[in-house]
């Protein structure tokens, strides 16, 4: 089996096929603050910021066989698994900005990686004030299970984030946990959990720009009194294997050859009346 590399040259192809023990394995070689080498693997780094995804996808055993459509990637075969590998993708990105990062794994079966996570370490990101998962279909989109301050909201609507309605992920139970607030965001994944999935790689370089500006953002950081209950929702086991991949590389998706346009954004929430009087009485700004 081909092994990852830490080099920059990892596609997102790549990291779709890849078996979740090659993405162990690339985890471990970039020296995780904490980890159990299965069910986590977190990197402080000392900011308030956590990005959160993980590495367990529910595709069954056998080849991934992709195809890009112009770039909407598919598997021939059935499931993509970019729930949640865009997301490691985009991680993998996350490592050269000011962010903690979290790798869980098991999401999928009910987010076991995680509750073990904070069982083993409760205290490893007492740091961070803000969860930013990435695992959600969609774009330019997010989700949040607790309660949510509402400069925040107000933050992400100026960014023209819409708010959706999901289930459970990781971050119902770290914000539960930490009592902090969270959101996730859409990455360009569609159709998730059926052999119609498909990923937008348009989509996907939308994502990058879209946490690139969610962690140049001043947070306010509030806390939060509860999180929702989360324990009505249930899951069913299902199972994902490891399998080999060729070794075929694709050029790098160019997340930061996109122009982010953080003055025109900036000028924005200027002249937002209701965002403008928070940022008048200096409870938030936006860094650039
Ligand atoms: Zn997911």
């Amino acid at each position: 089996m081909l092994k990852l590399s830490g080099g920059s040259m990892m596609s997102i192809e790549k990291f779709i096929r890849a078996s979740d023990i090659a993405i162990i394995n690339y985890l471990g070689r970039r020296n995780p603050s904490i980890t159990d080498n299965e069910n986590y693997f977190y990197f402080n780094r000392g900011s308030a910021l956590t990005v959160v995804a993980h590495l367990d996808t529910v595709r069954k055993a056998g080849k991934v066989e992709l195809i890009n459509d112009n770039g909407v990637l598919s598997n021939k075969n059935g499931i993509l698994g970019a729930d949640d590998r865009a997301g490691i993708f985009l991680l993998s990105k996350a490592f050269k900005m000011d962010c903690n990062i979290l790798v869980t794994n098991y999401e999928e079966t009910g987010g076991k990686g995680v509750s073990k996570f904070v069982k083993d370490y409760p205290e490893a990101c007492s740091g961070t004030k803000f969860f930013i998962e990435l695992d959600r279909q969609g774009i330019d989109n997010y989700v949040t299970y607790t309660e949510l301050p509402t400069s925040y909201k107000l933050i992400l609507e100026t960014l023209d984030f819409k708010e959706e309605y999901g289930s459970f992920s990781d971050i119902t139970i770290l914000s539960g946990h930490y009592l902090v607030p969270s959101i996730n965001i859409g990455v360009g994944y569609y159709n998730q959990h059926t052999a119609k999935e498909y990923l937008d790689l348009q989509d996907l370089a939308r994502a990058g720009r879209n946490l690139k500006l969610l962690l140049r953002t001043k947070w306010q950081h509030e806390k939060i009194t509860k999180a929702l209950d989360y324990d009505s929702y249930g899951y069913e086991f299902d199972d994902s294997y490891g399998y080999e991949f060729d070794d075929v590389l694709y050029d790098e998706l160019d997340l930061y050859g996109i122009t982010d346009d953080f003055q025109k954004i900036k000028d924005k929430i200027i002249n937002s009346d209701k965002l403008r009087r928070l940022i008048e009485s200096e409870i938030l700004n936006l860094v650039t």
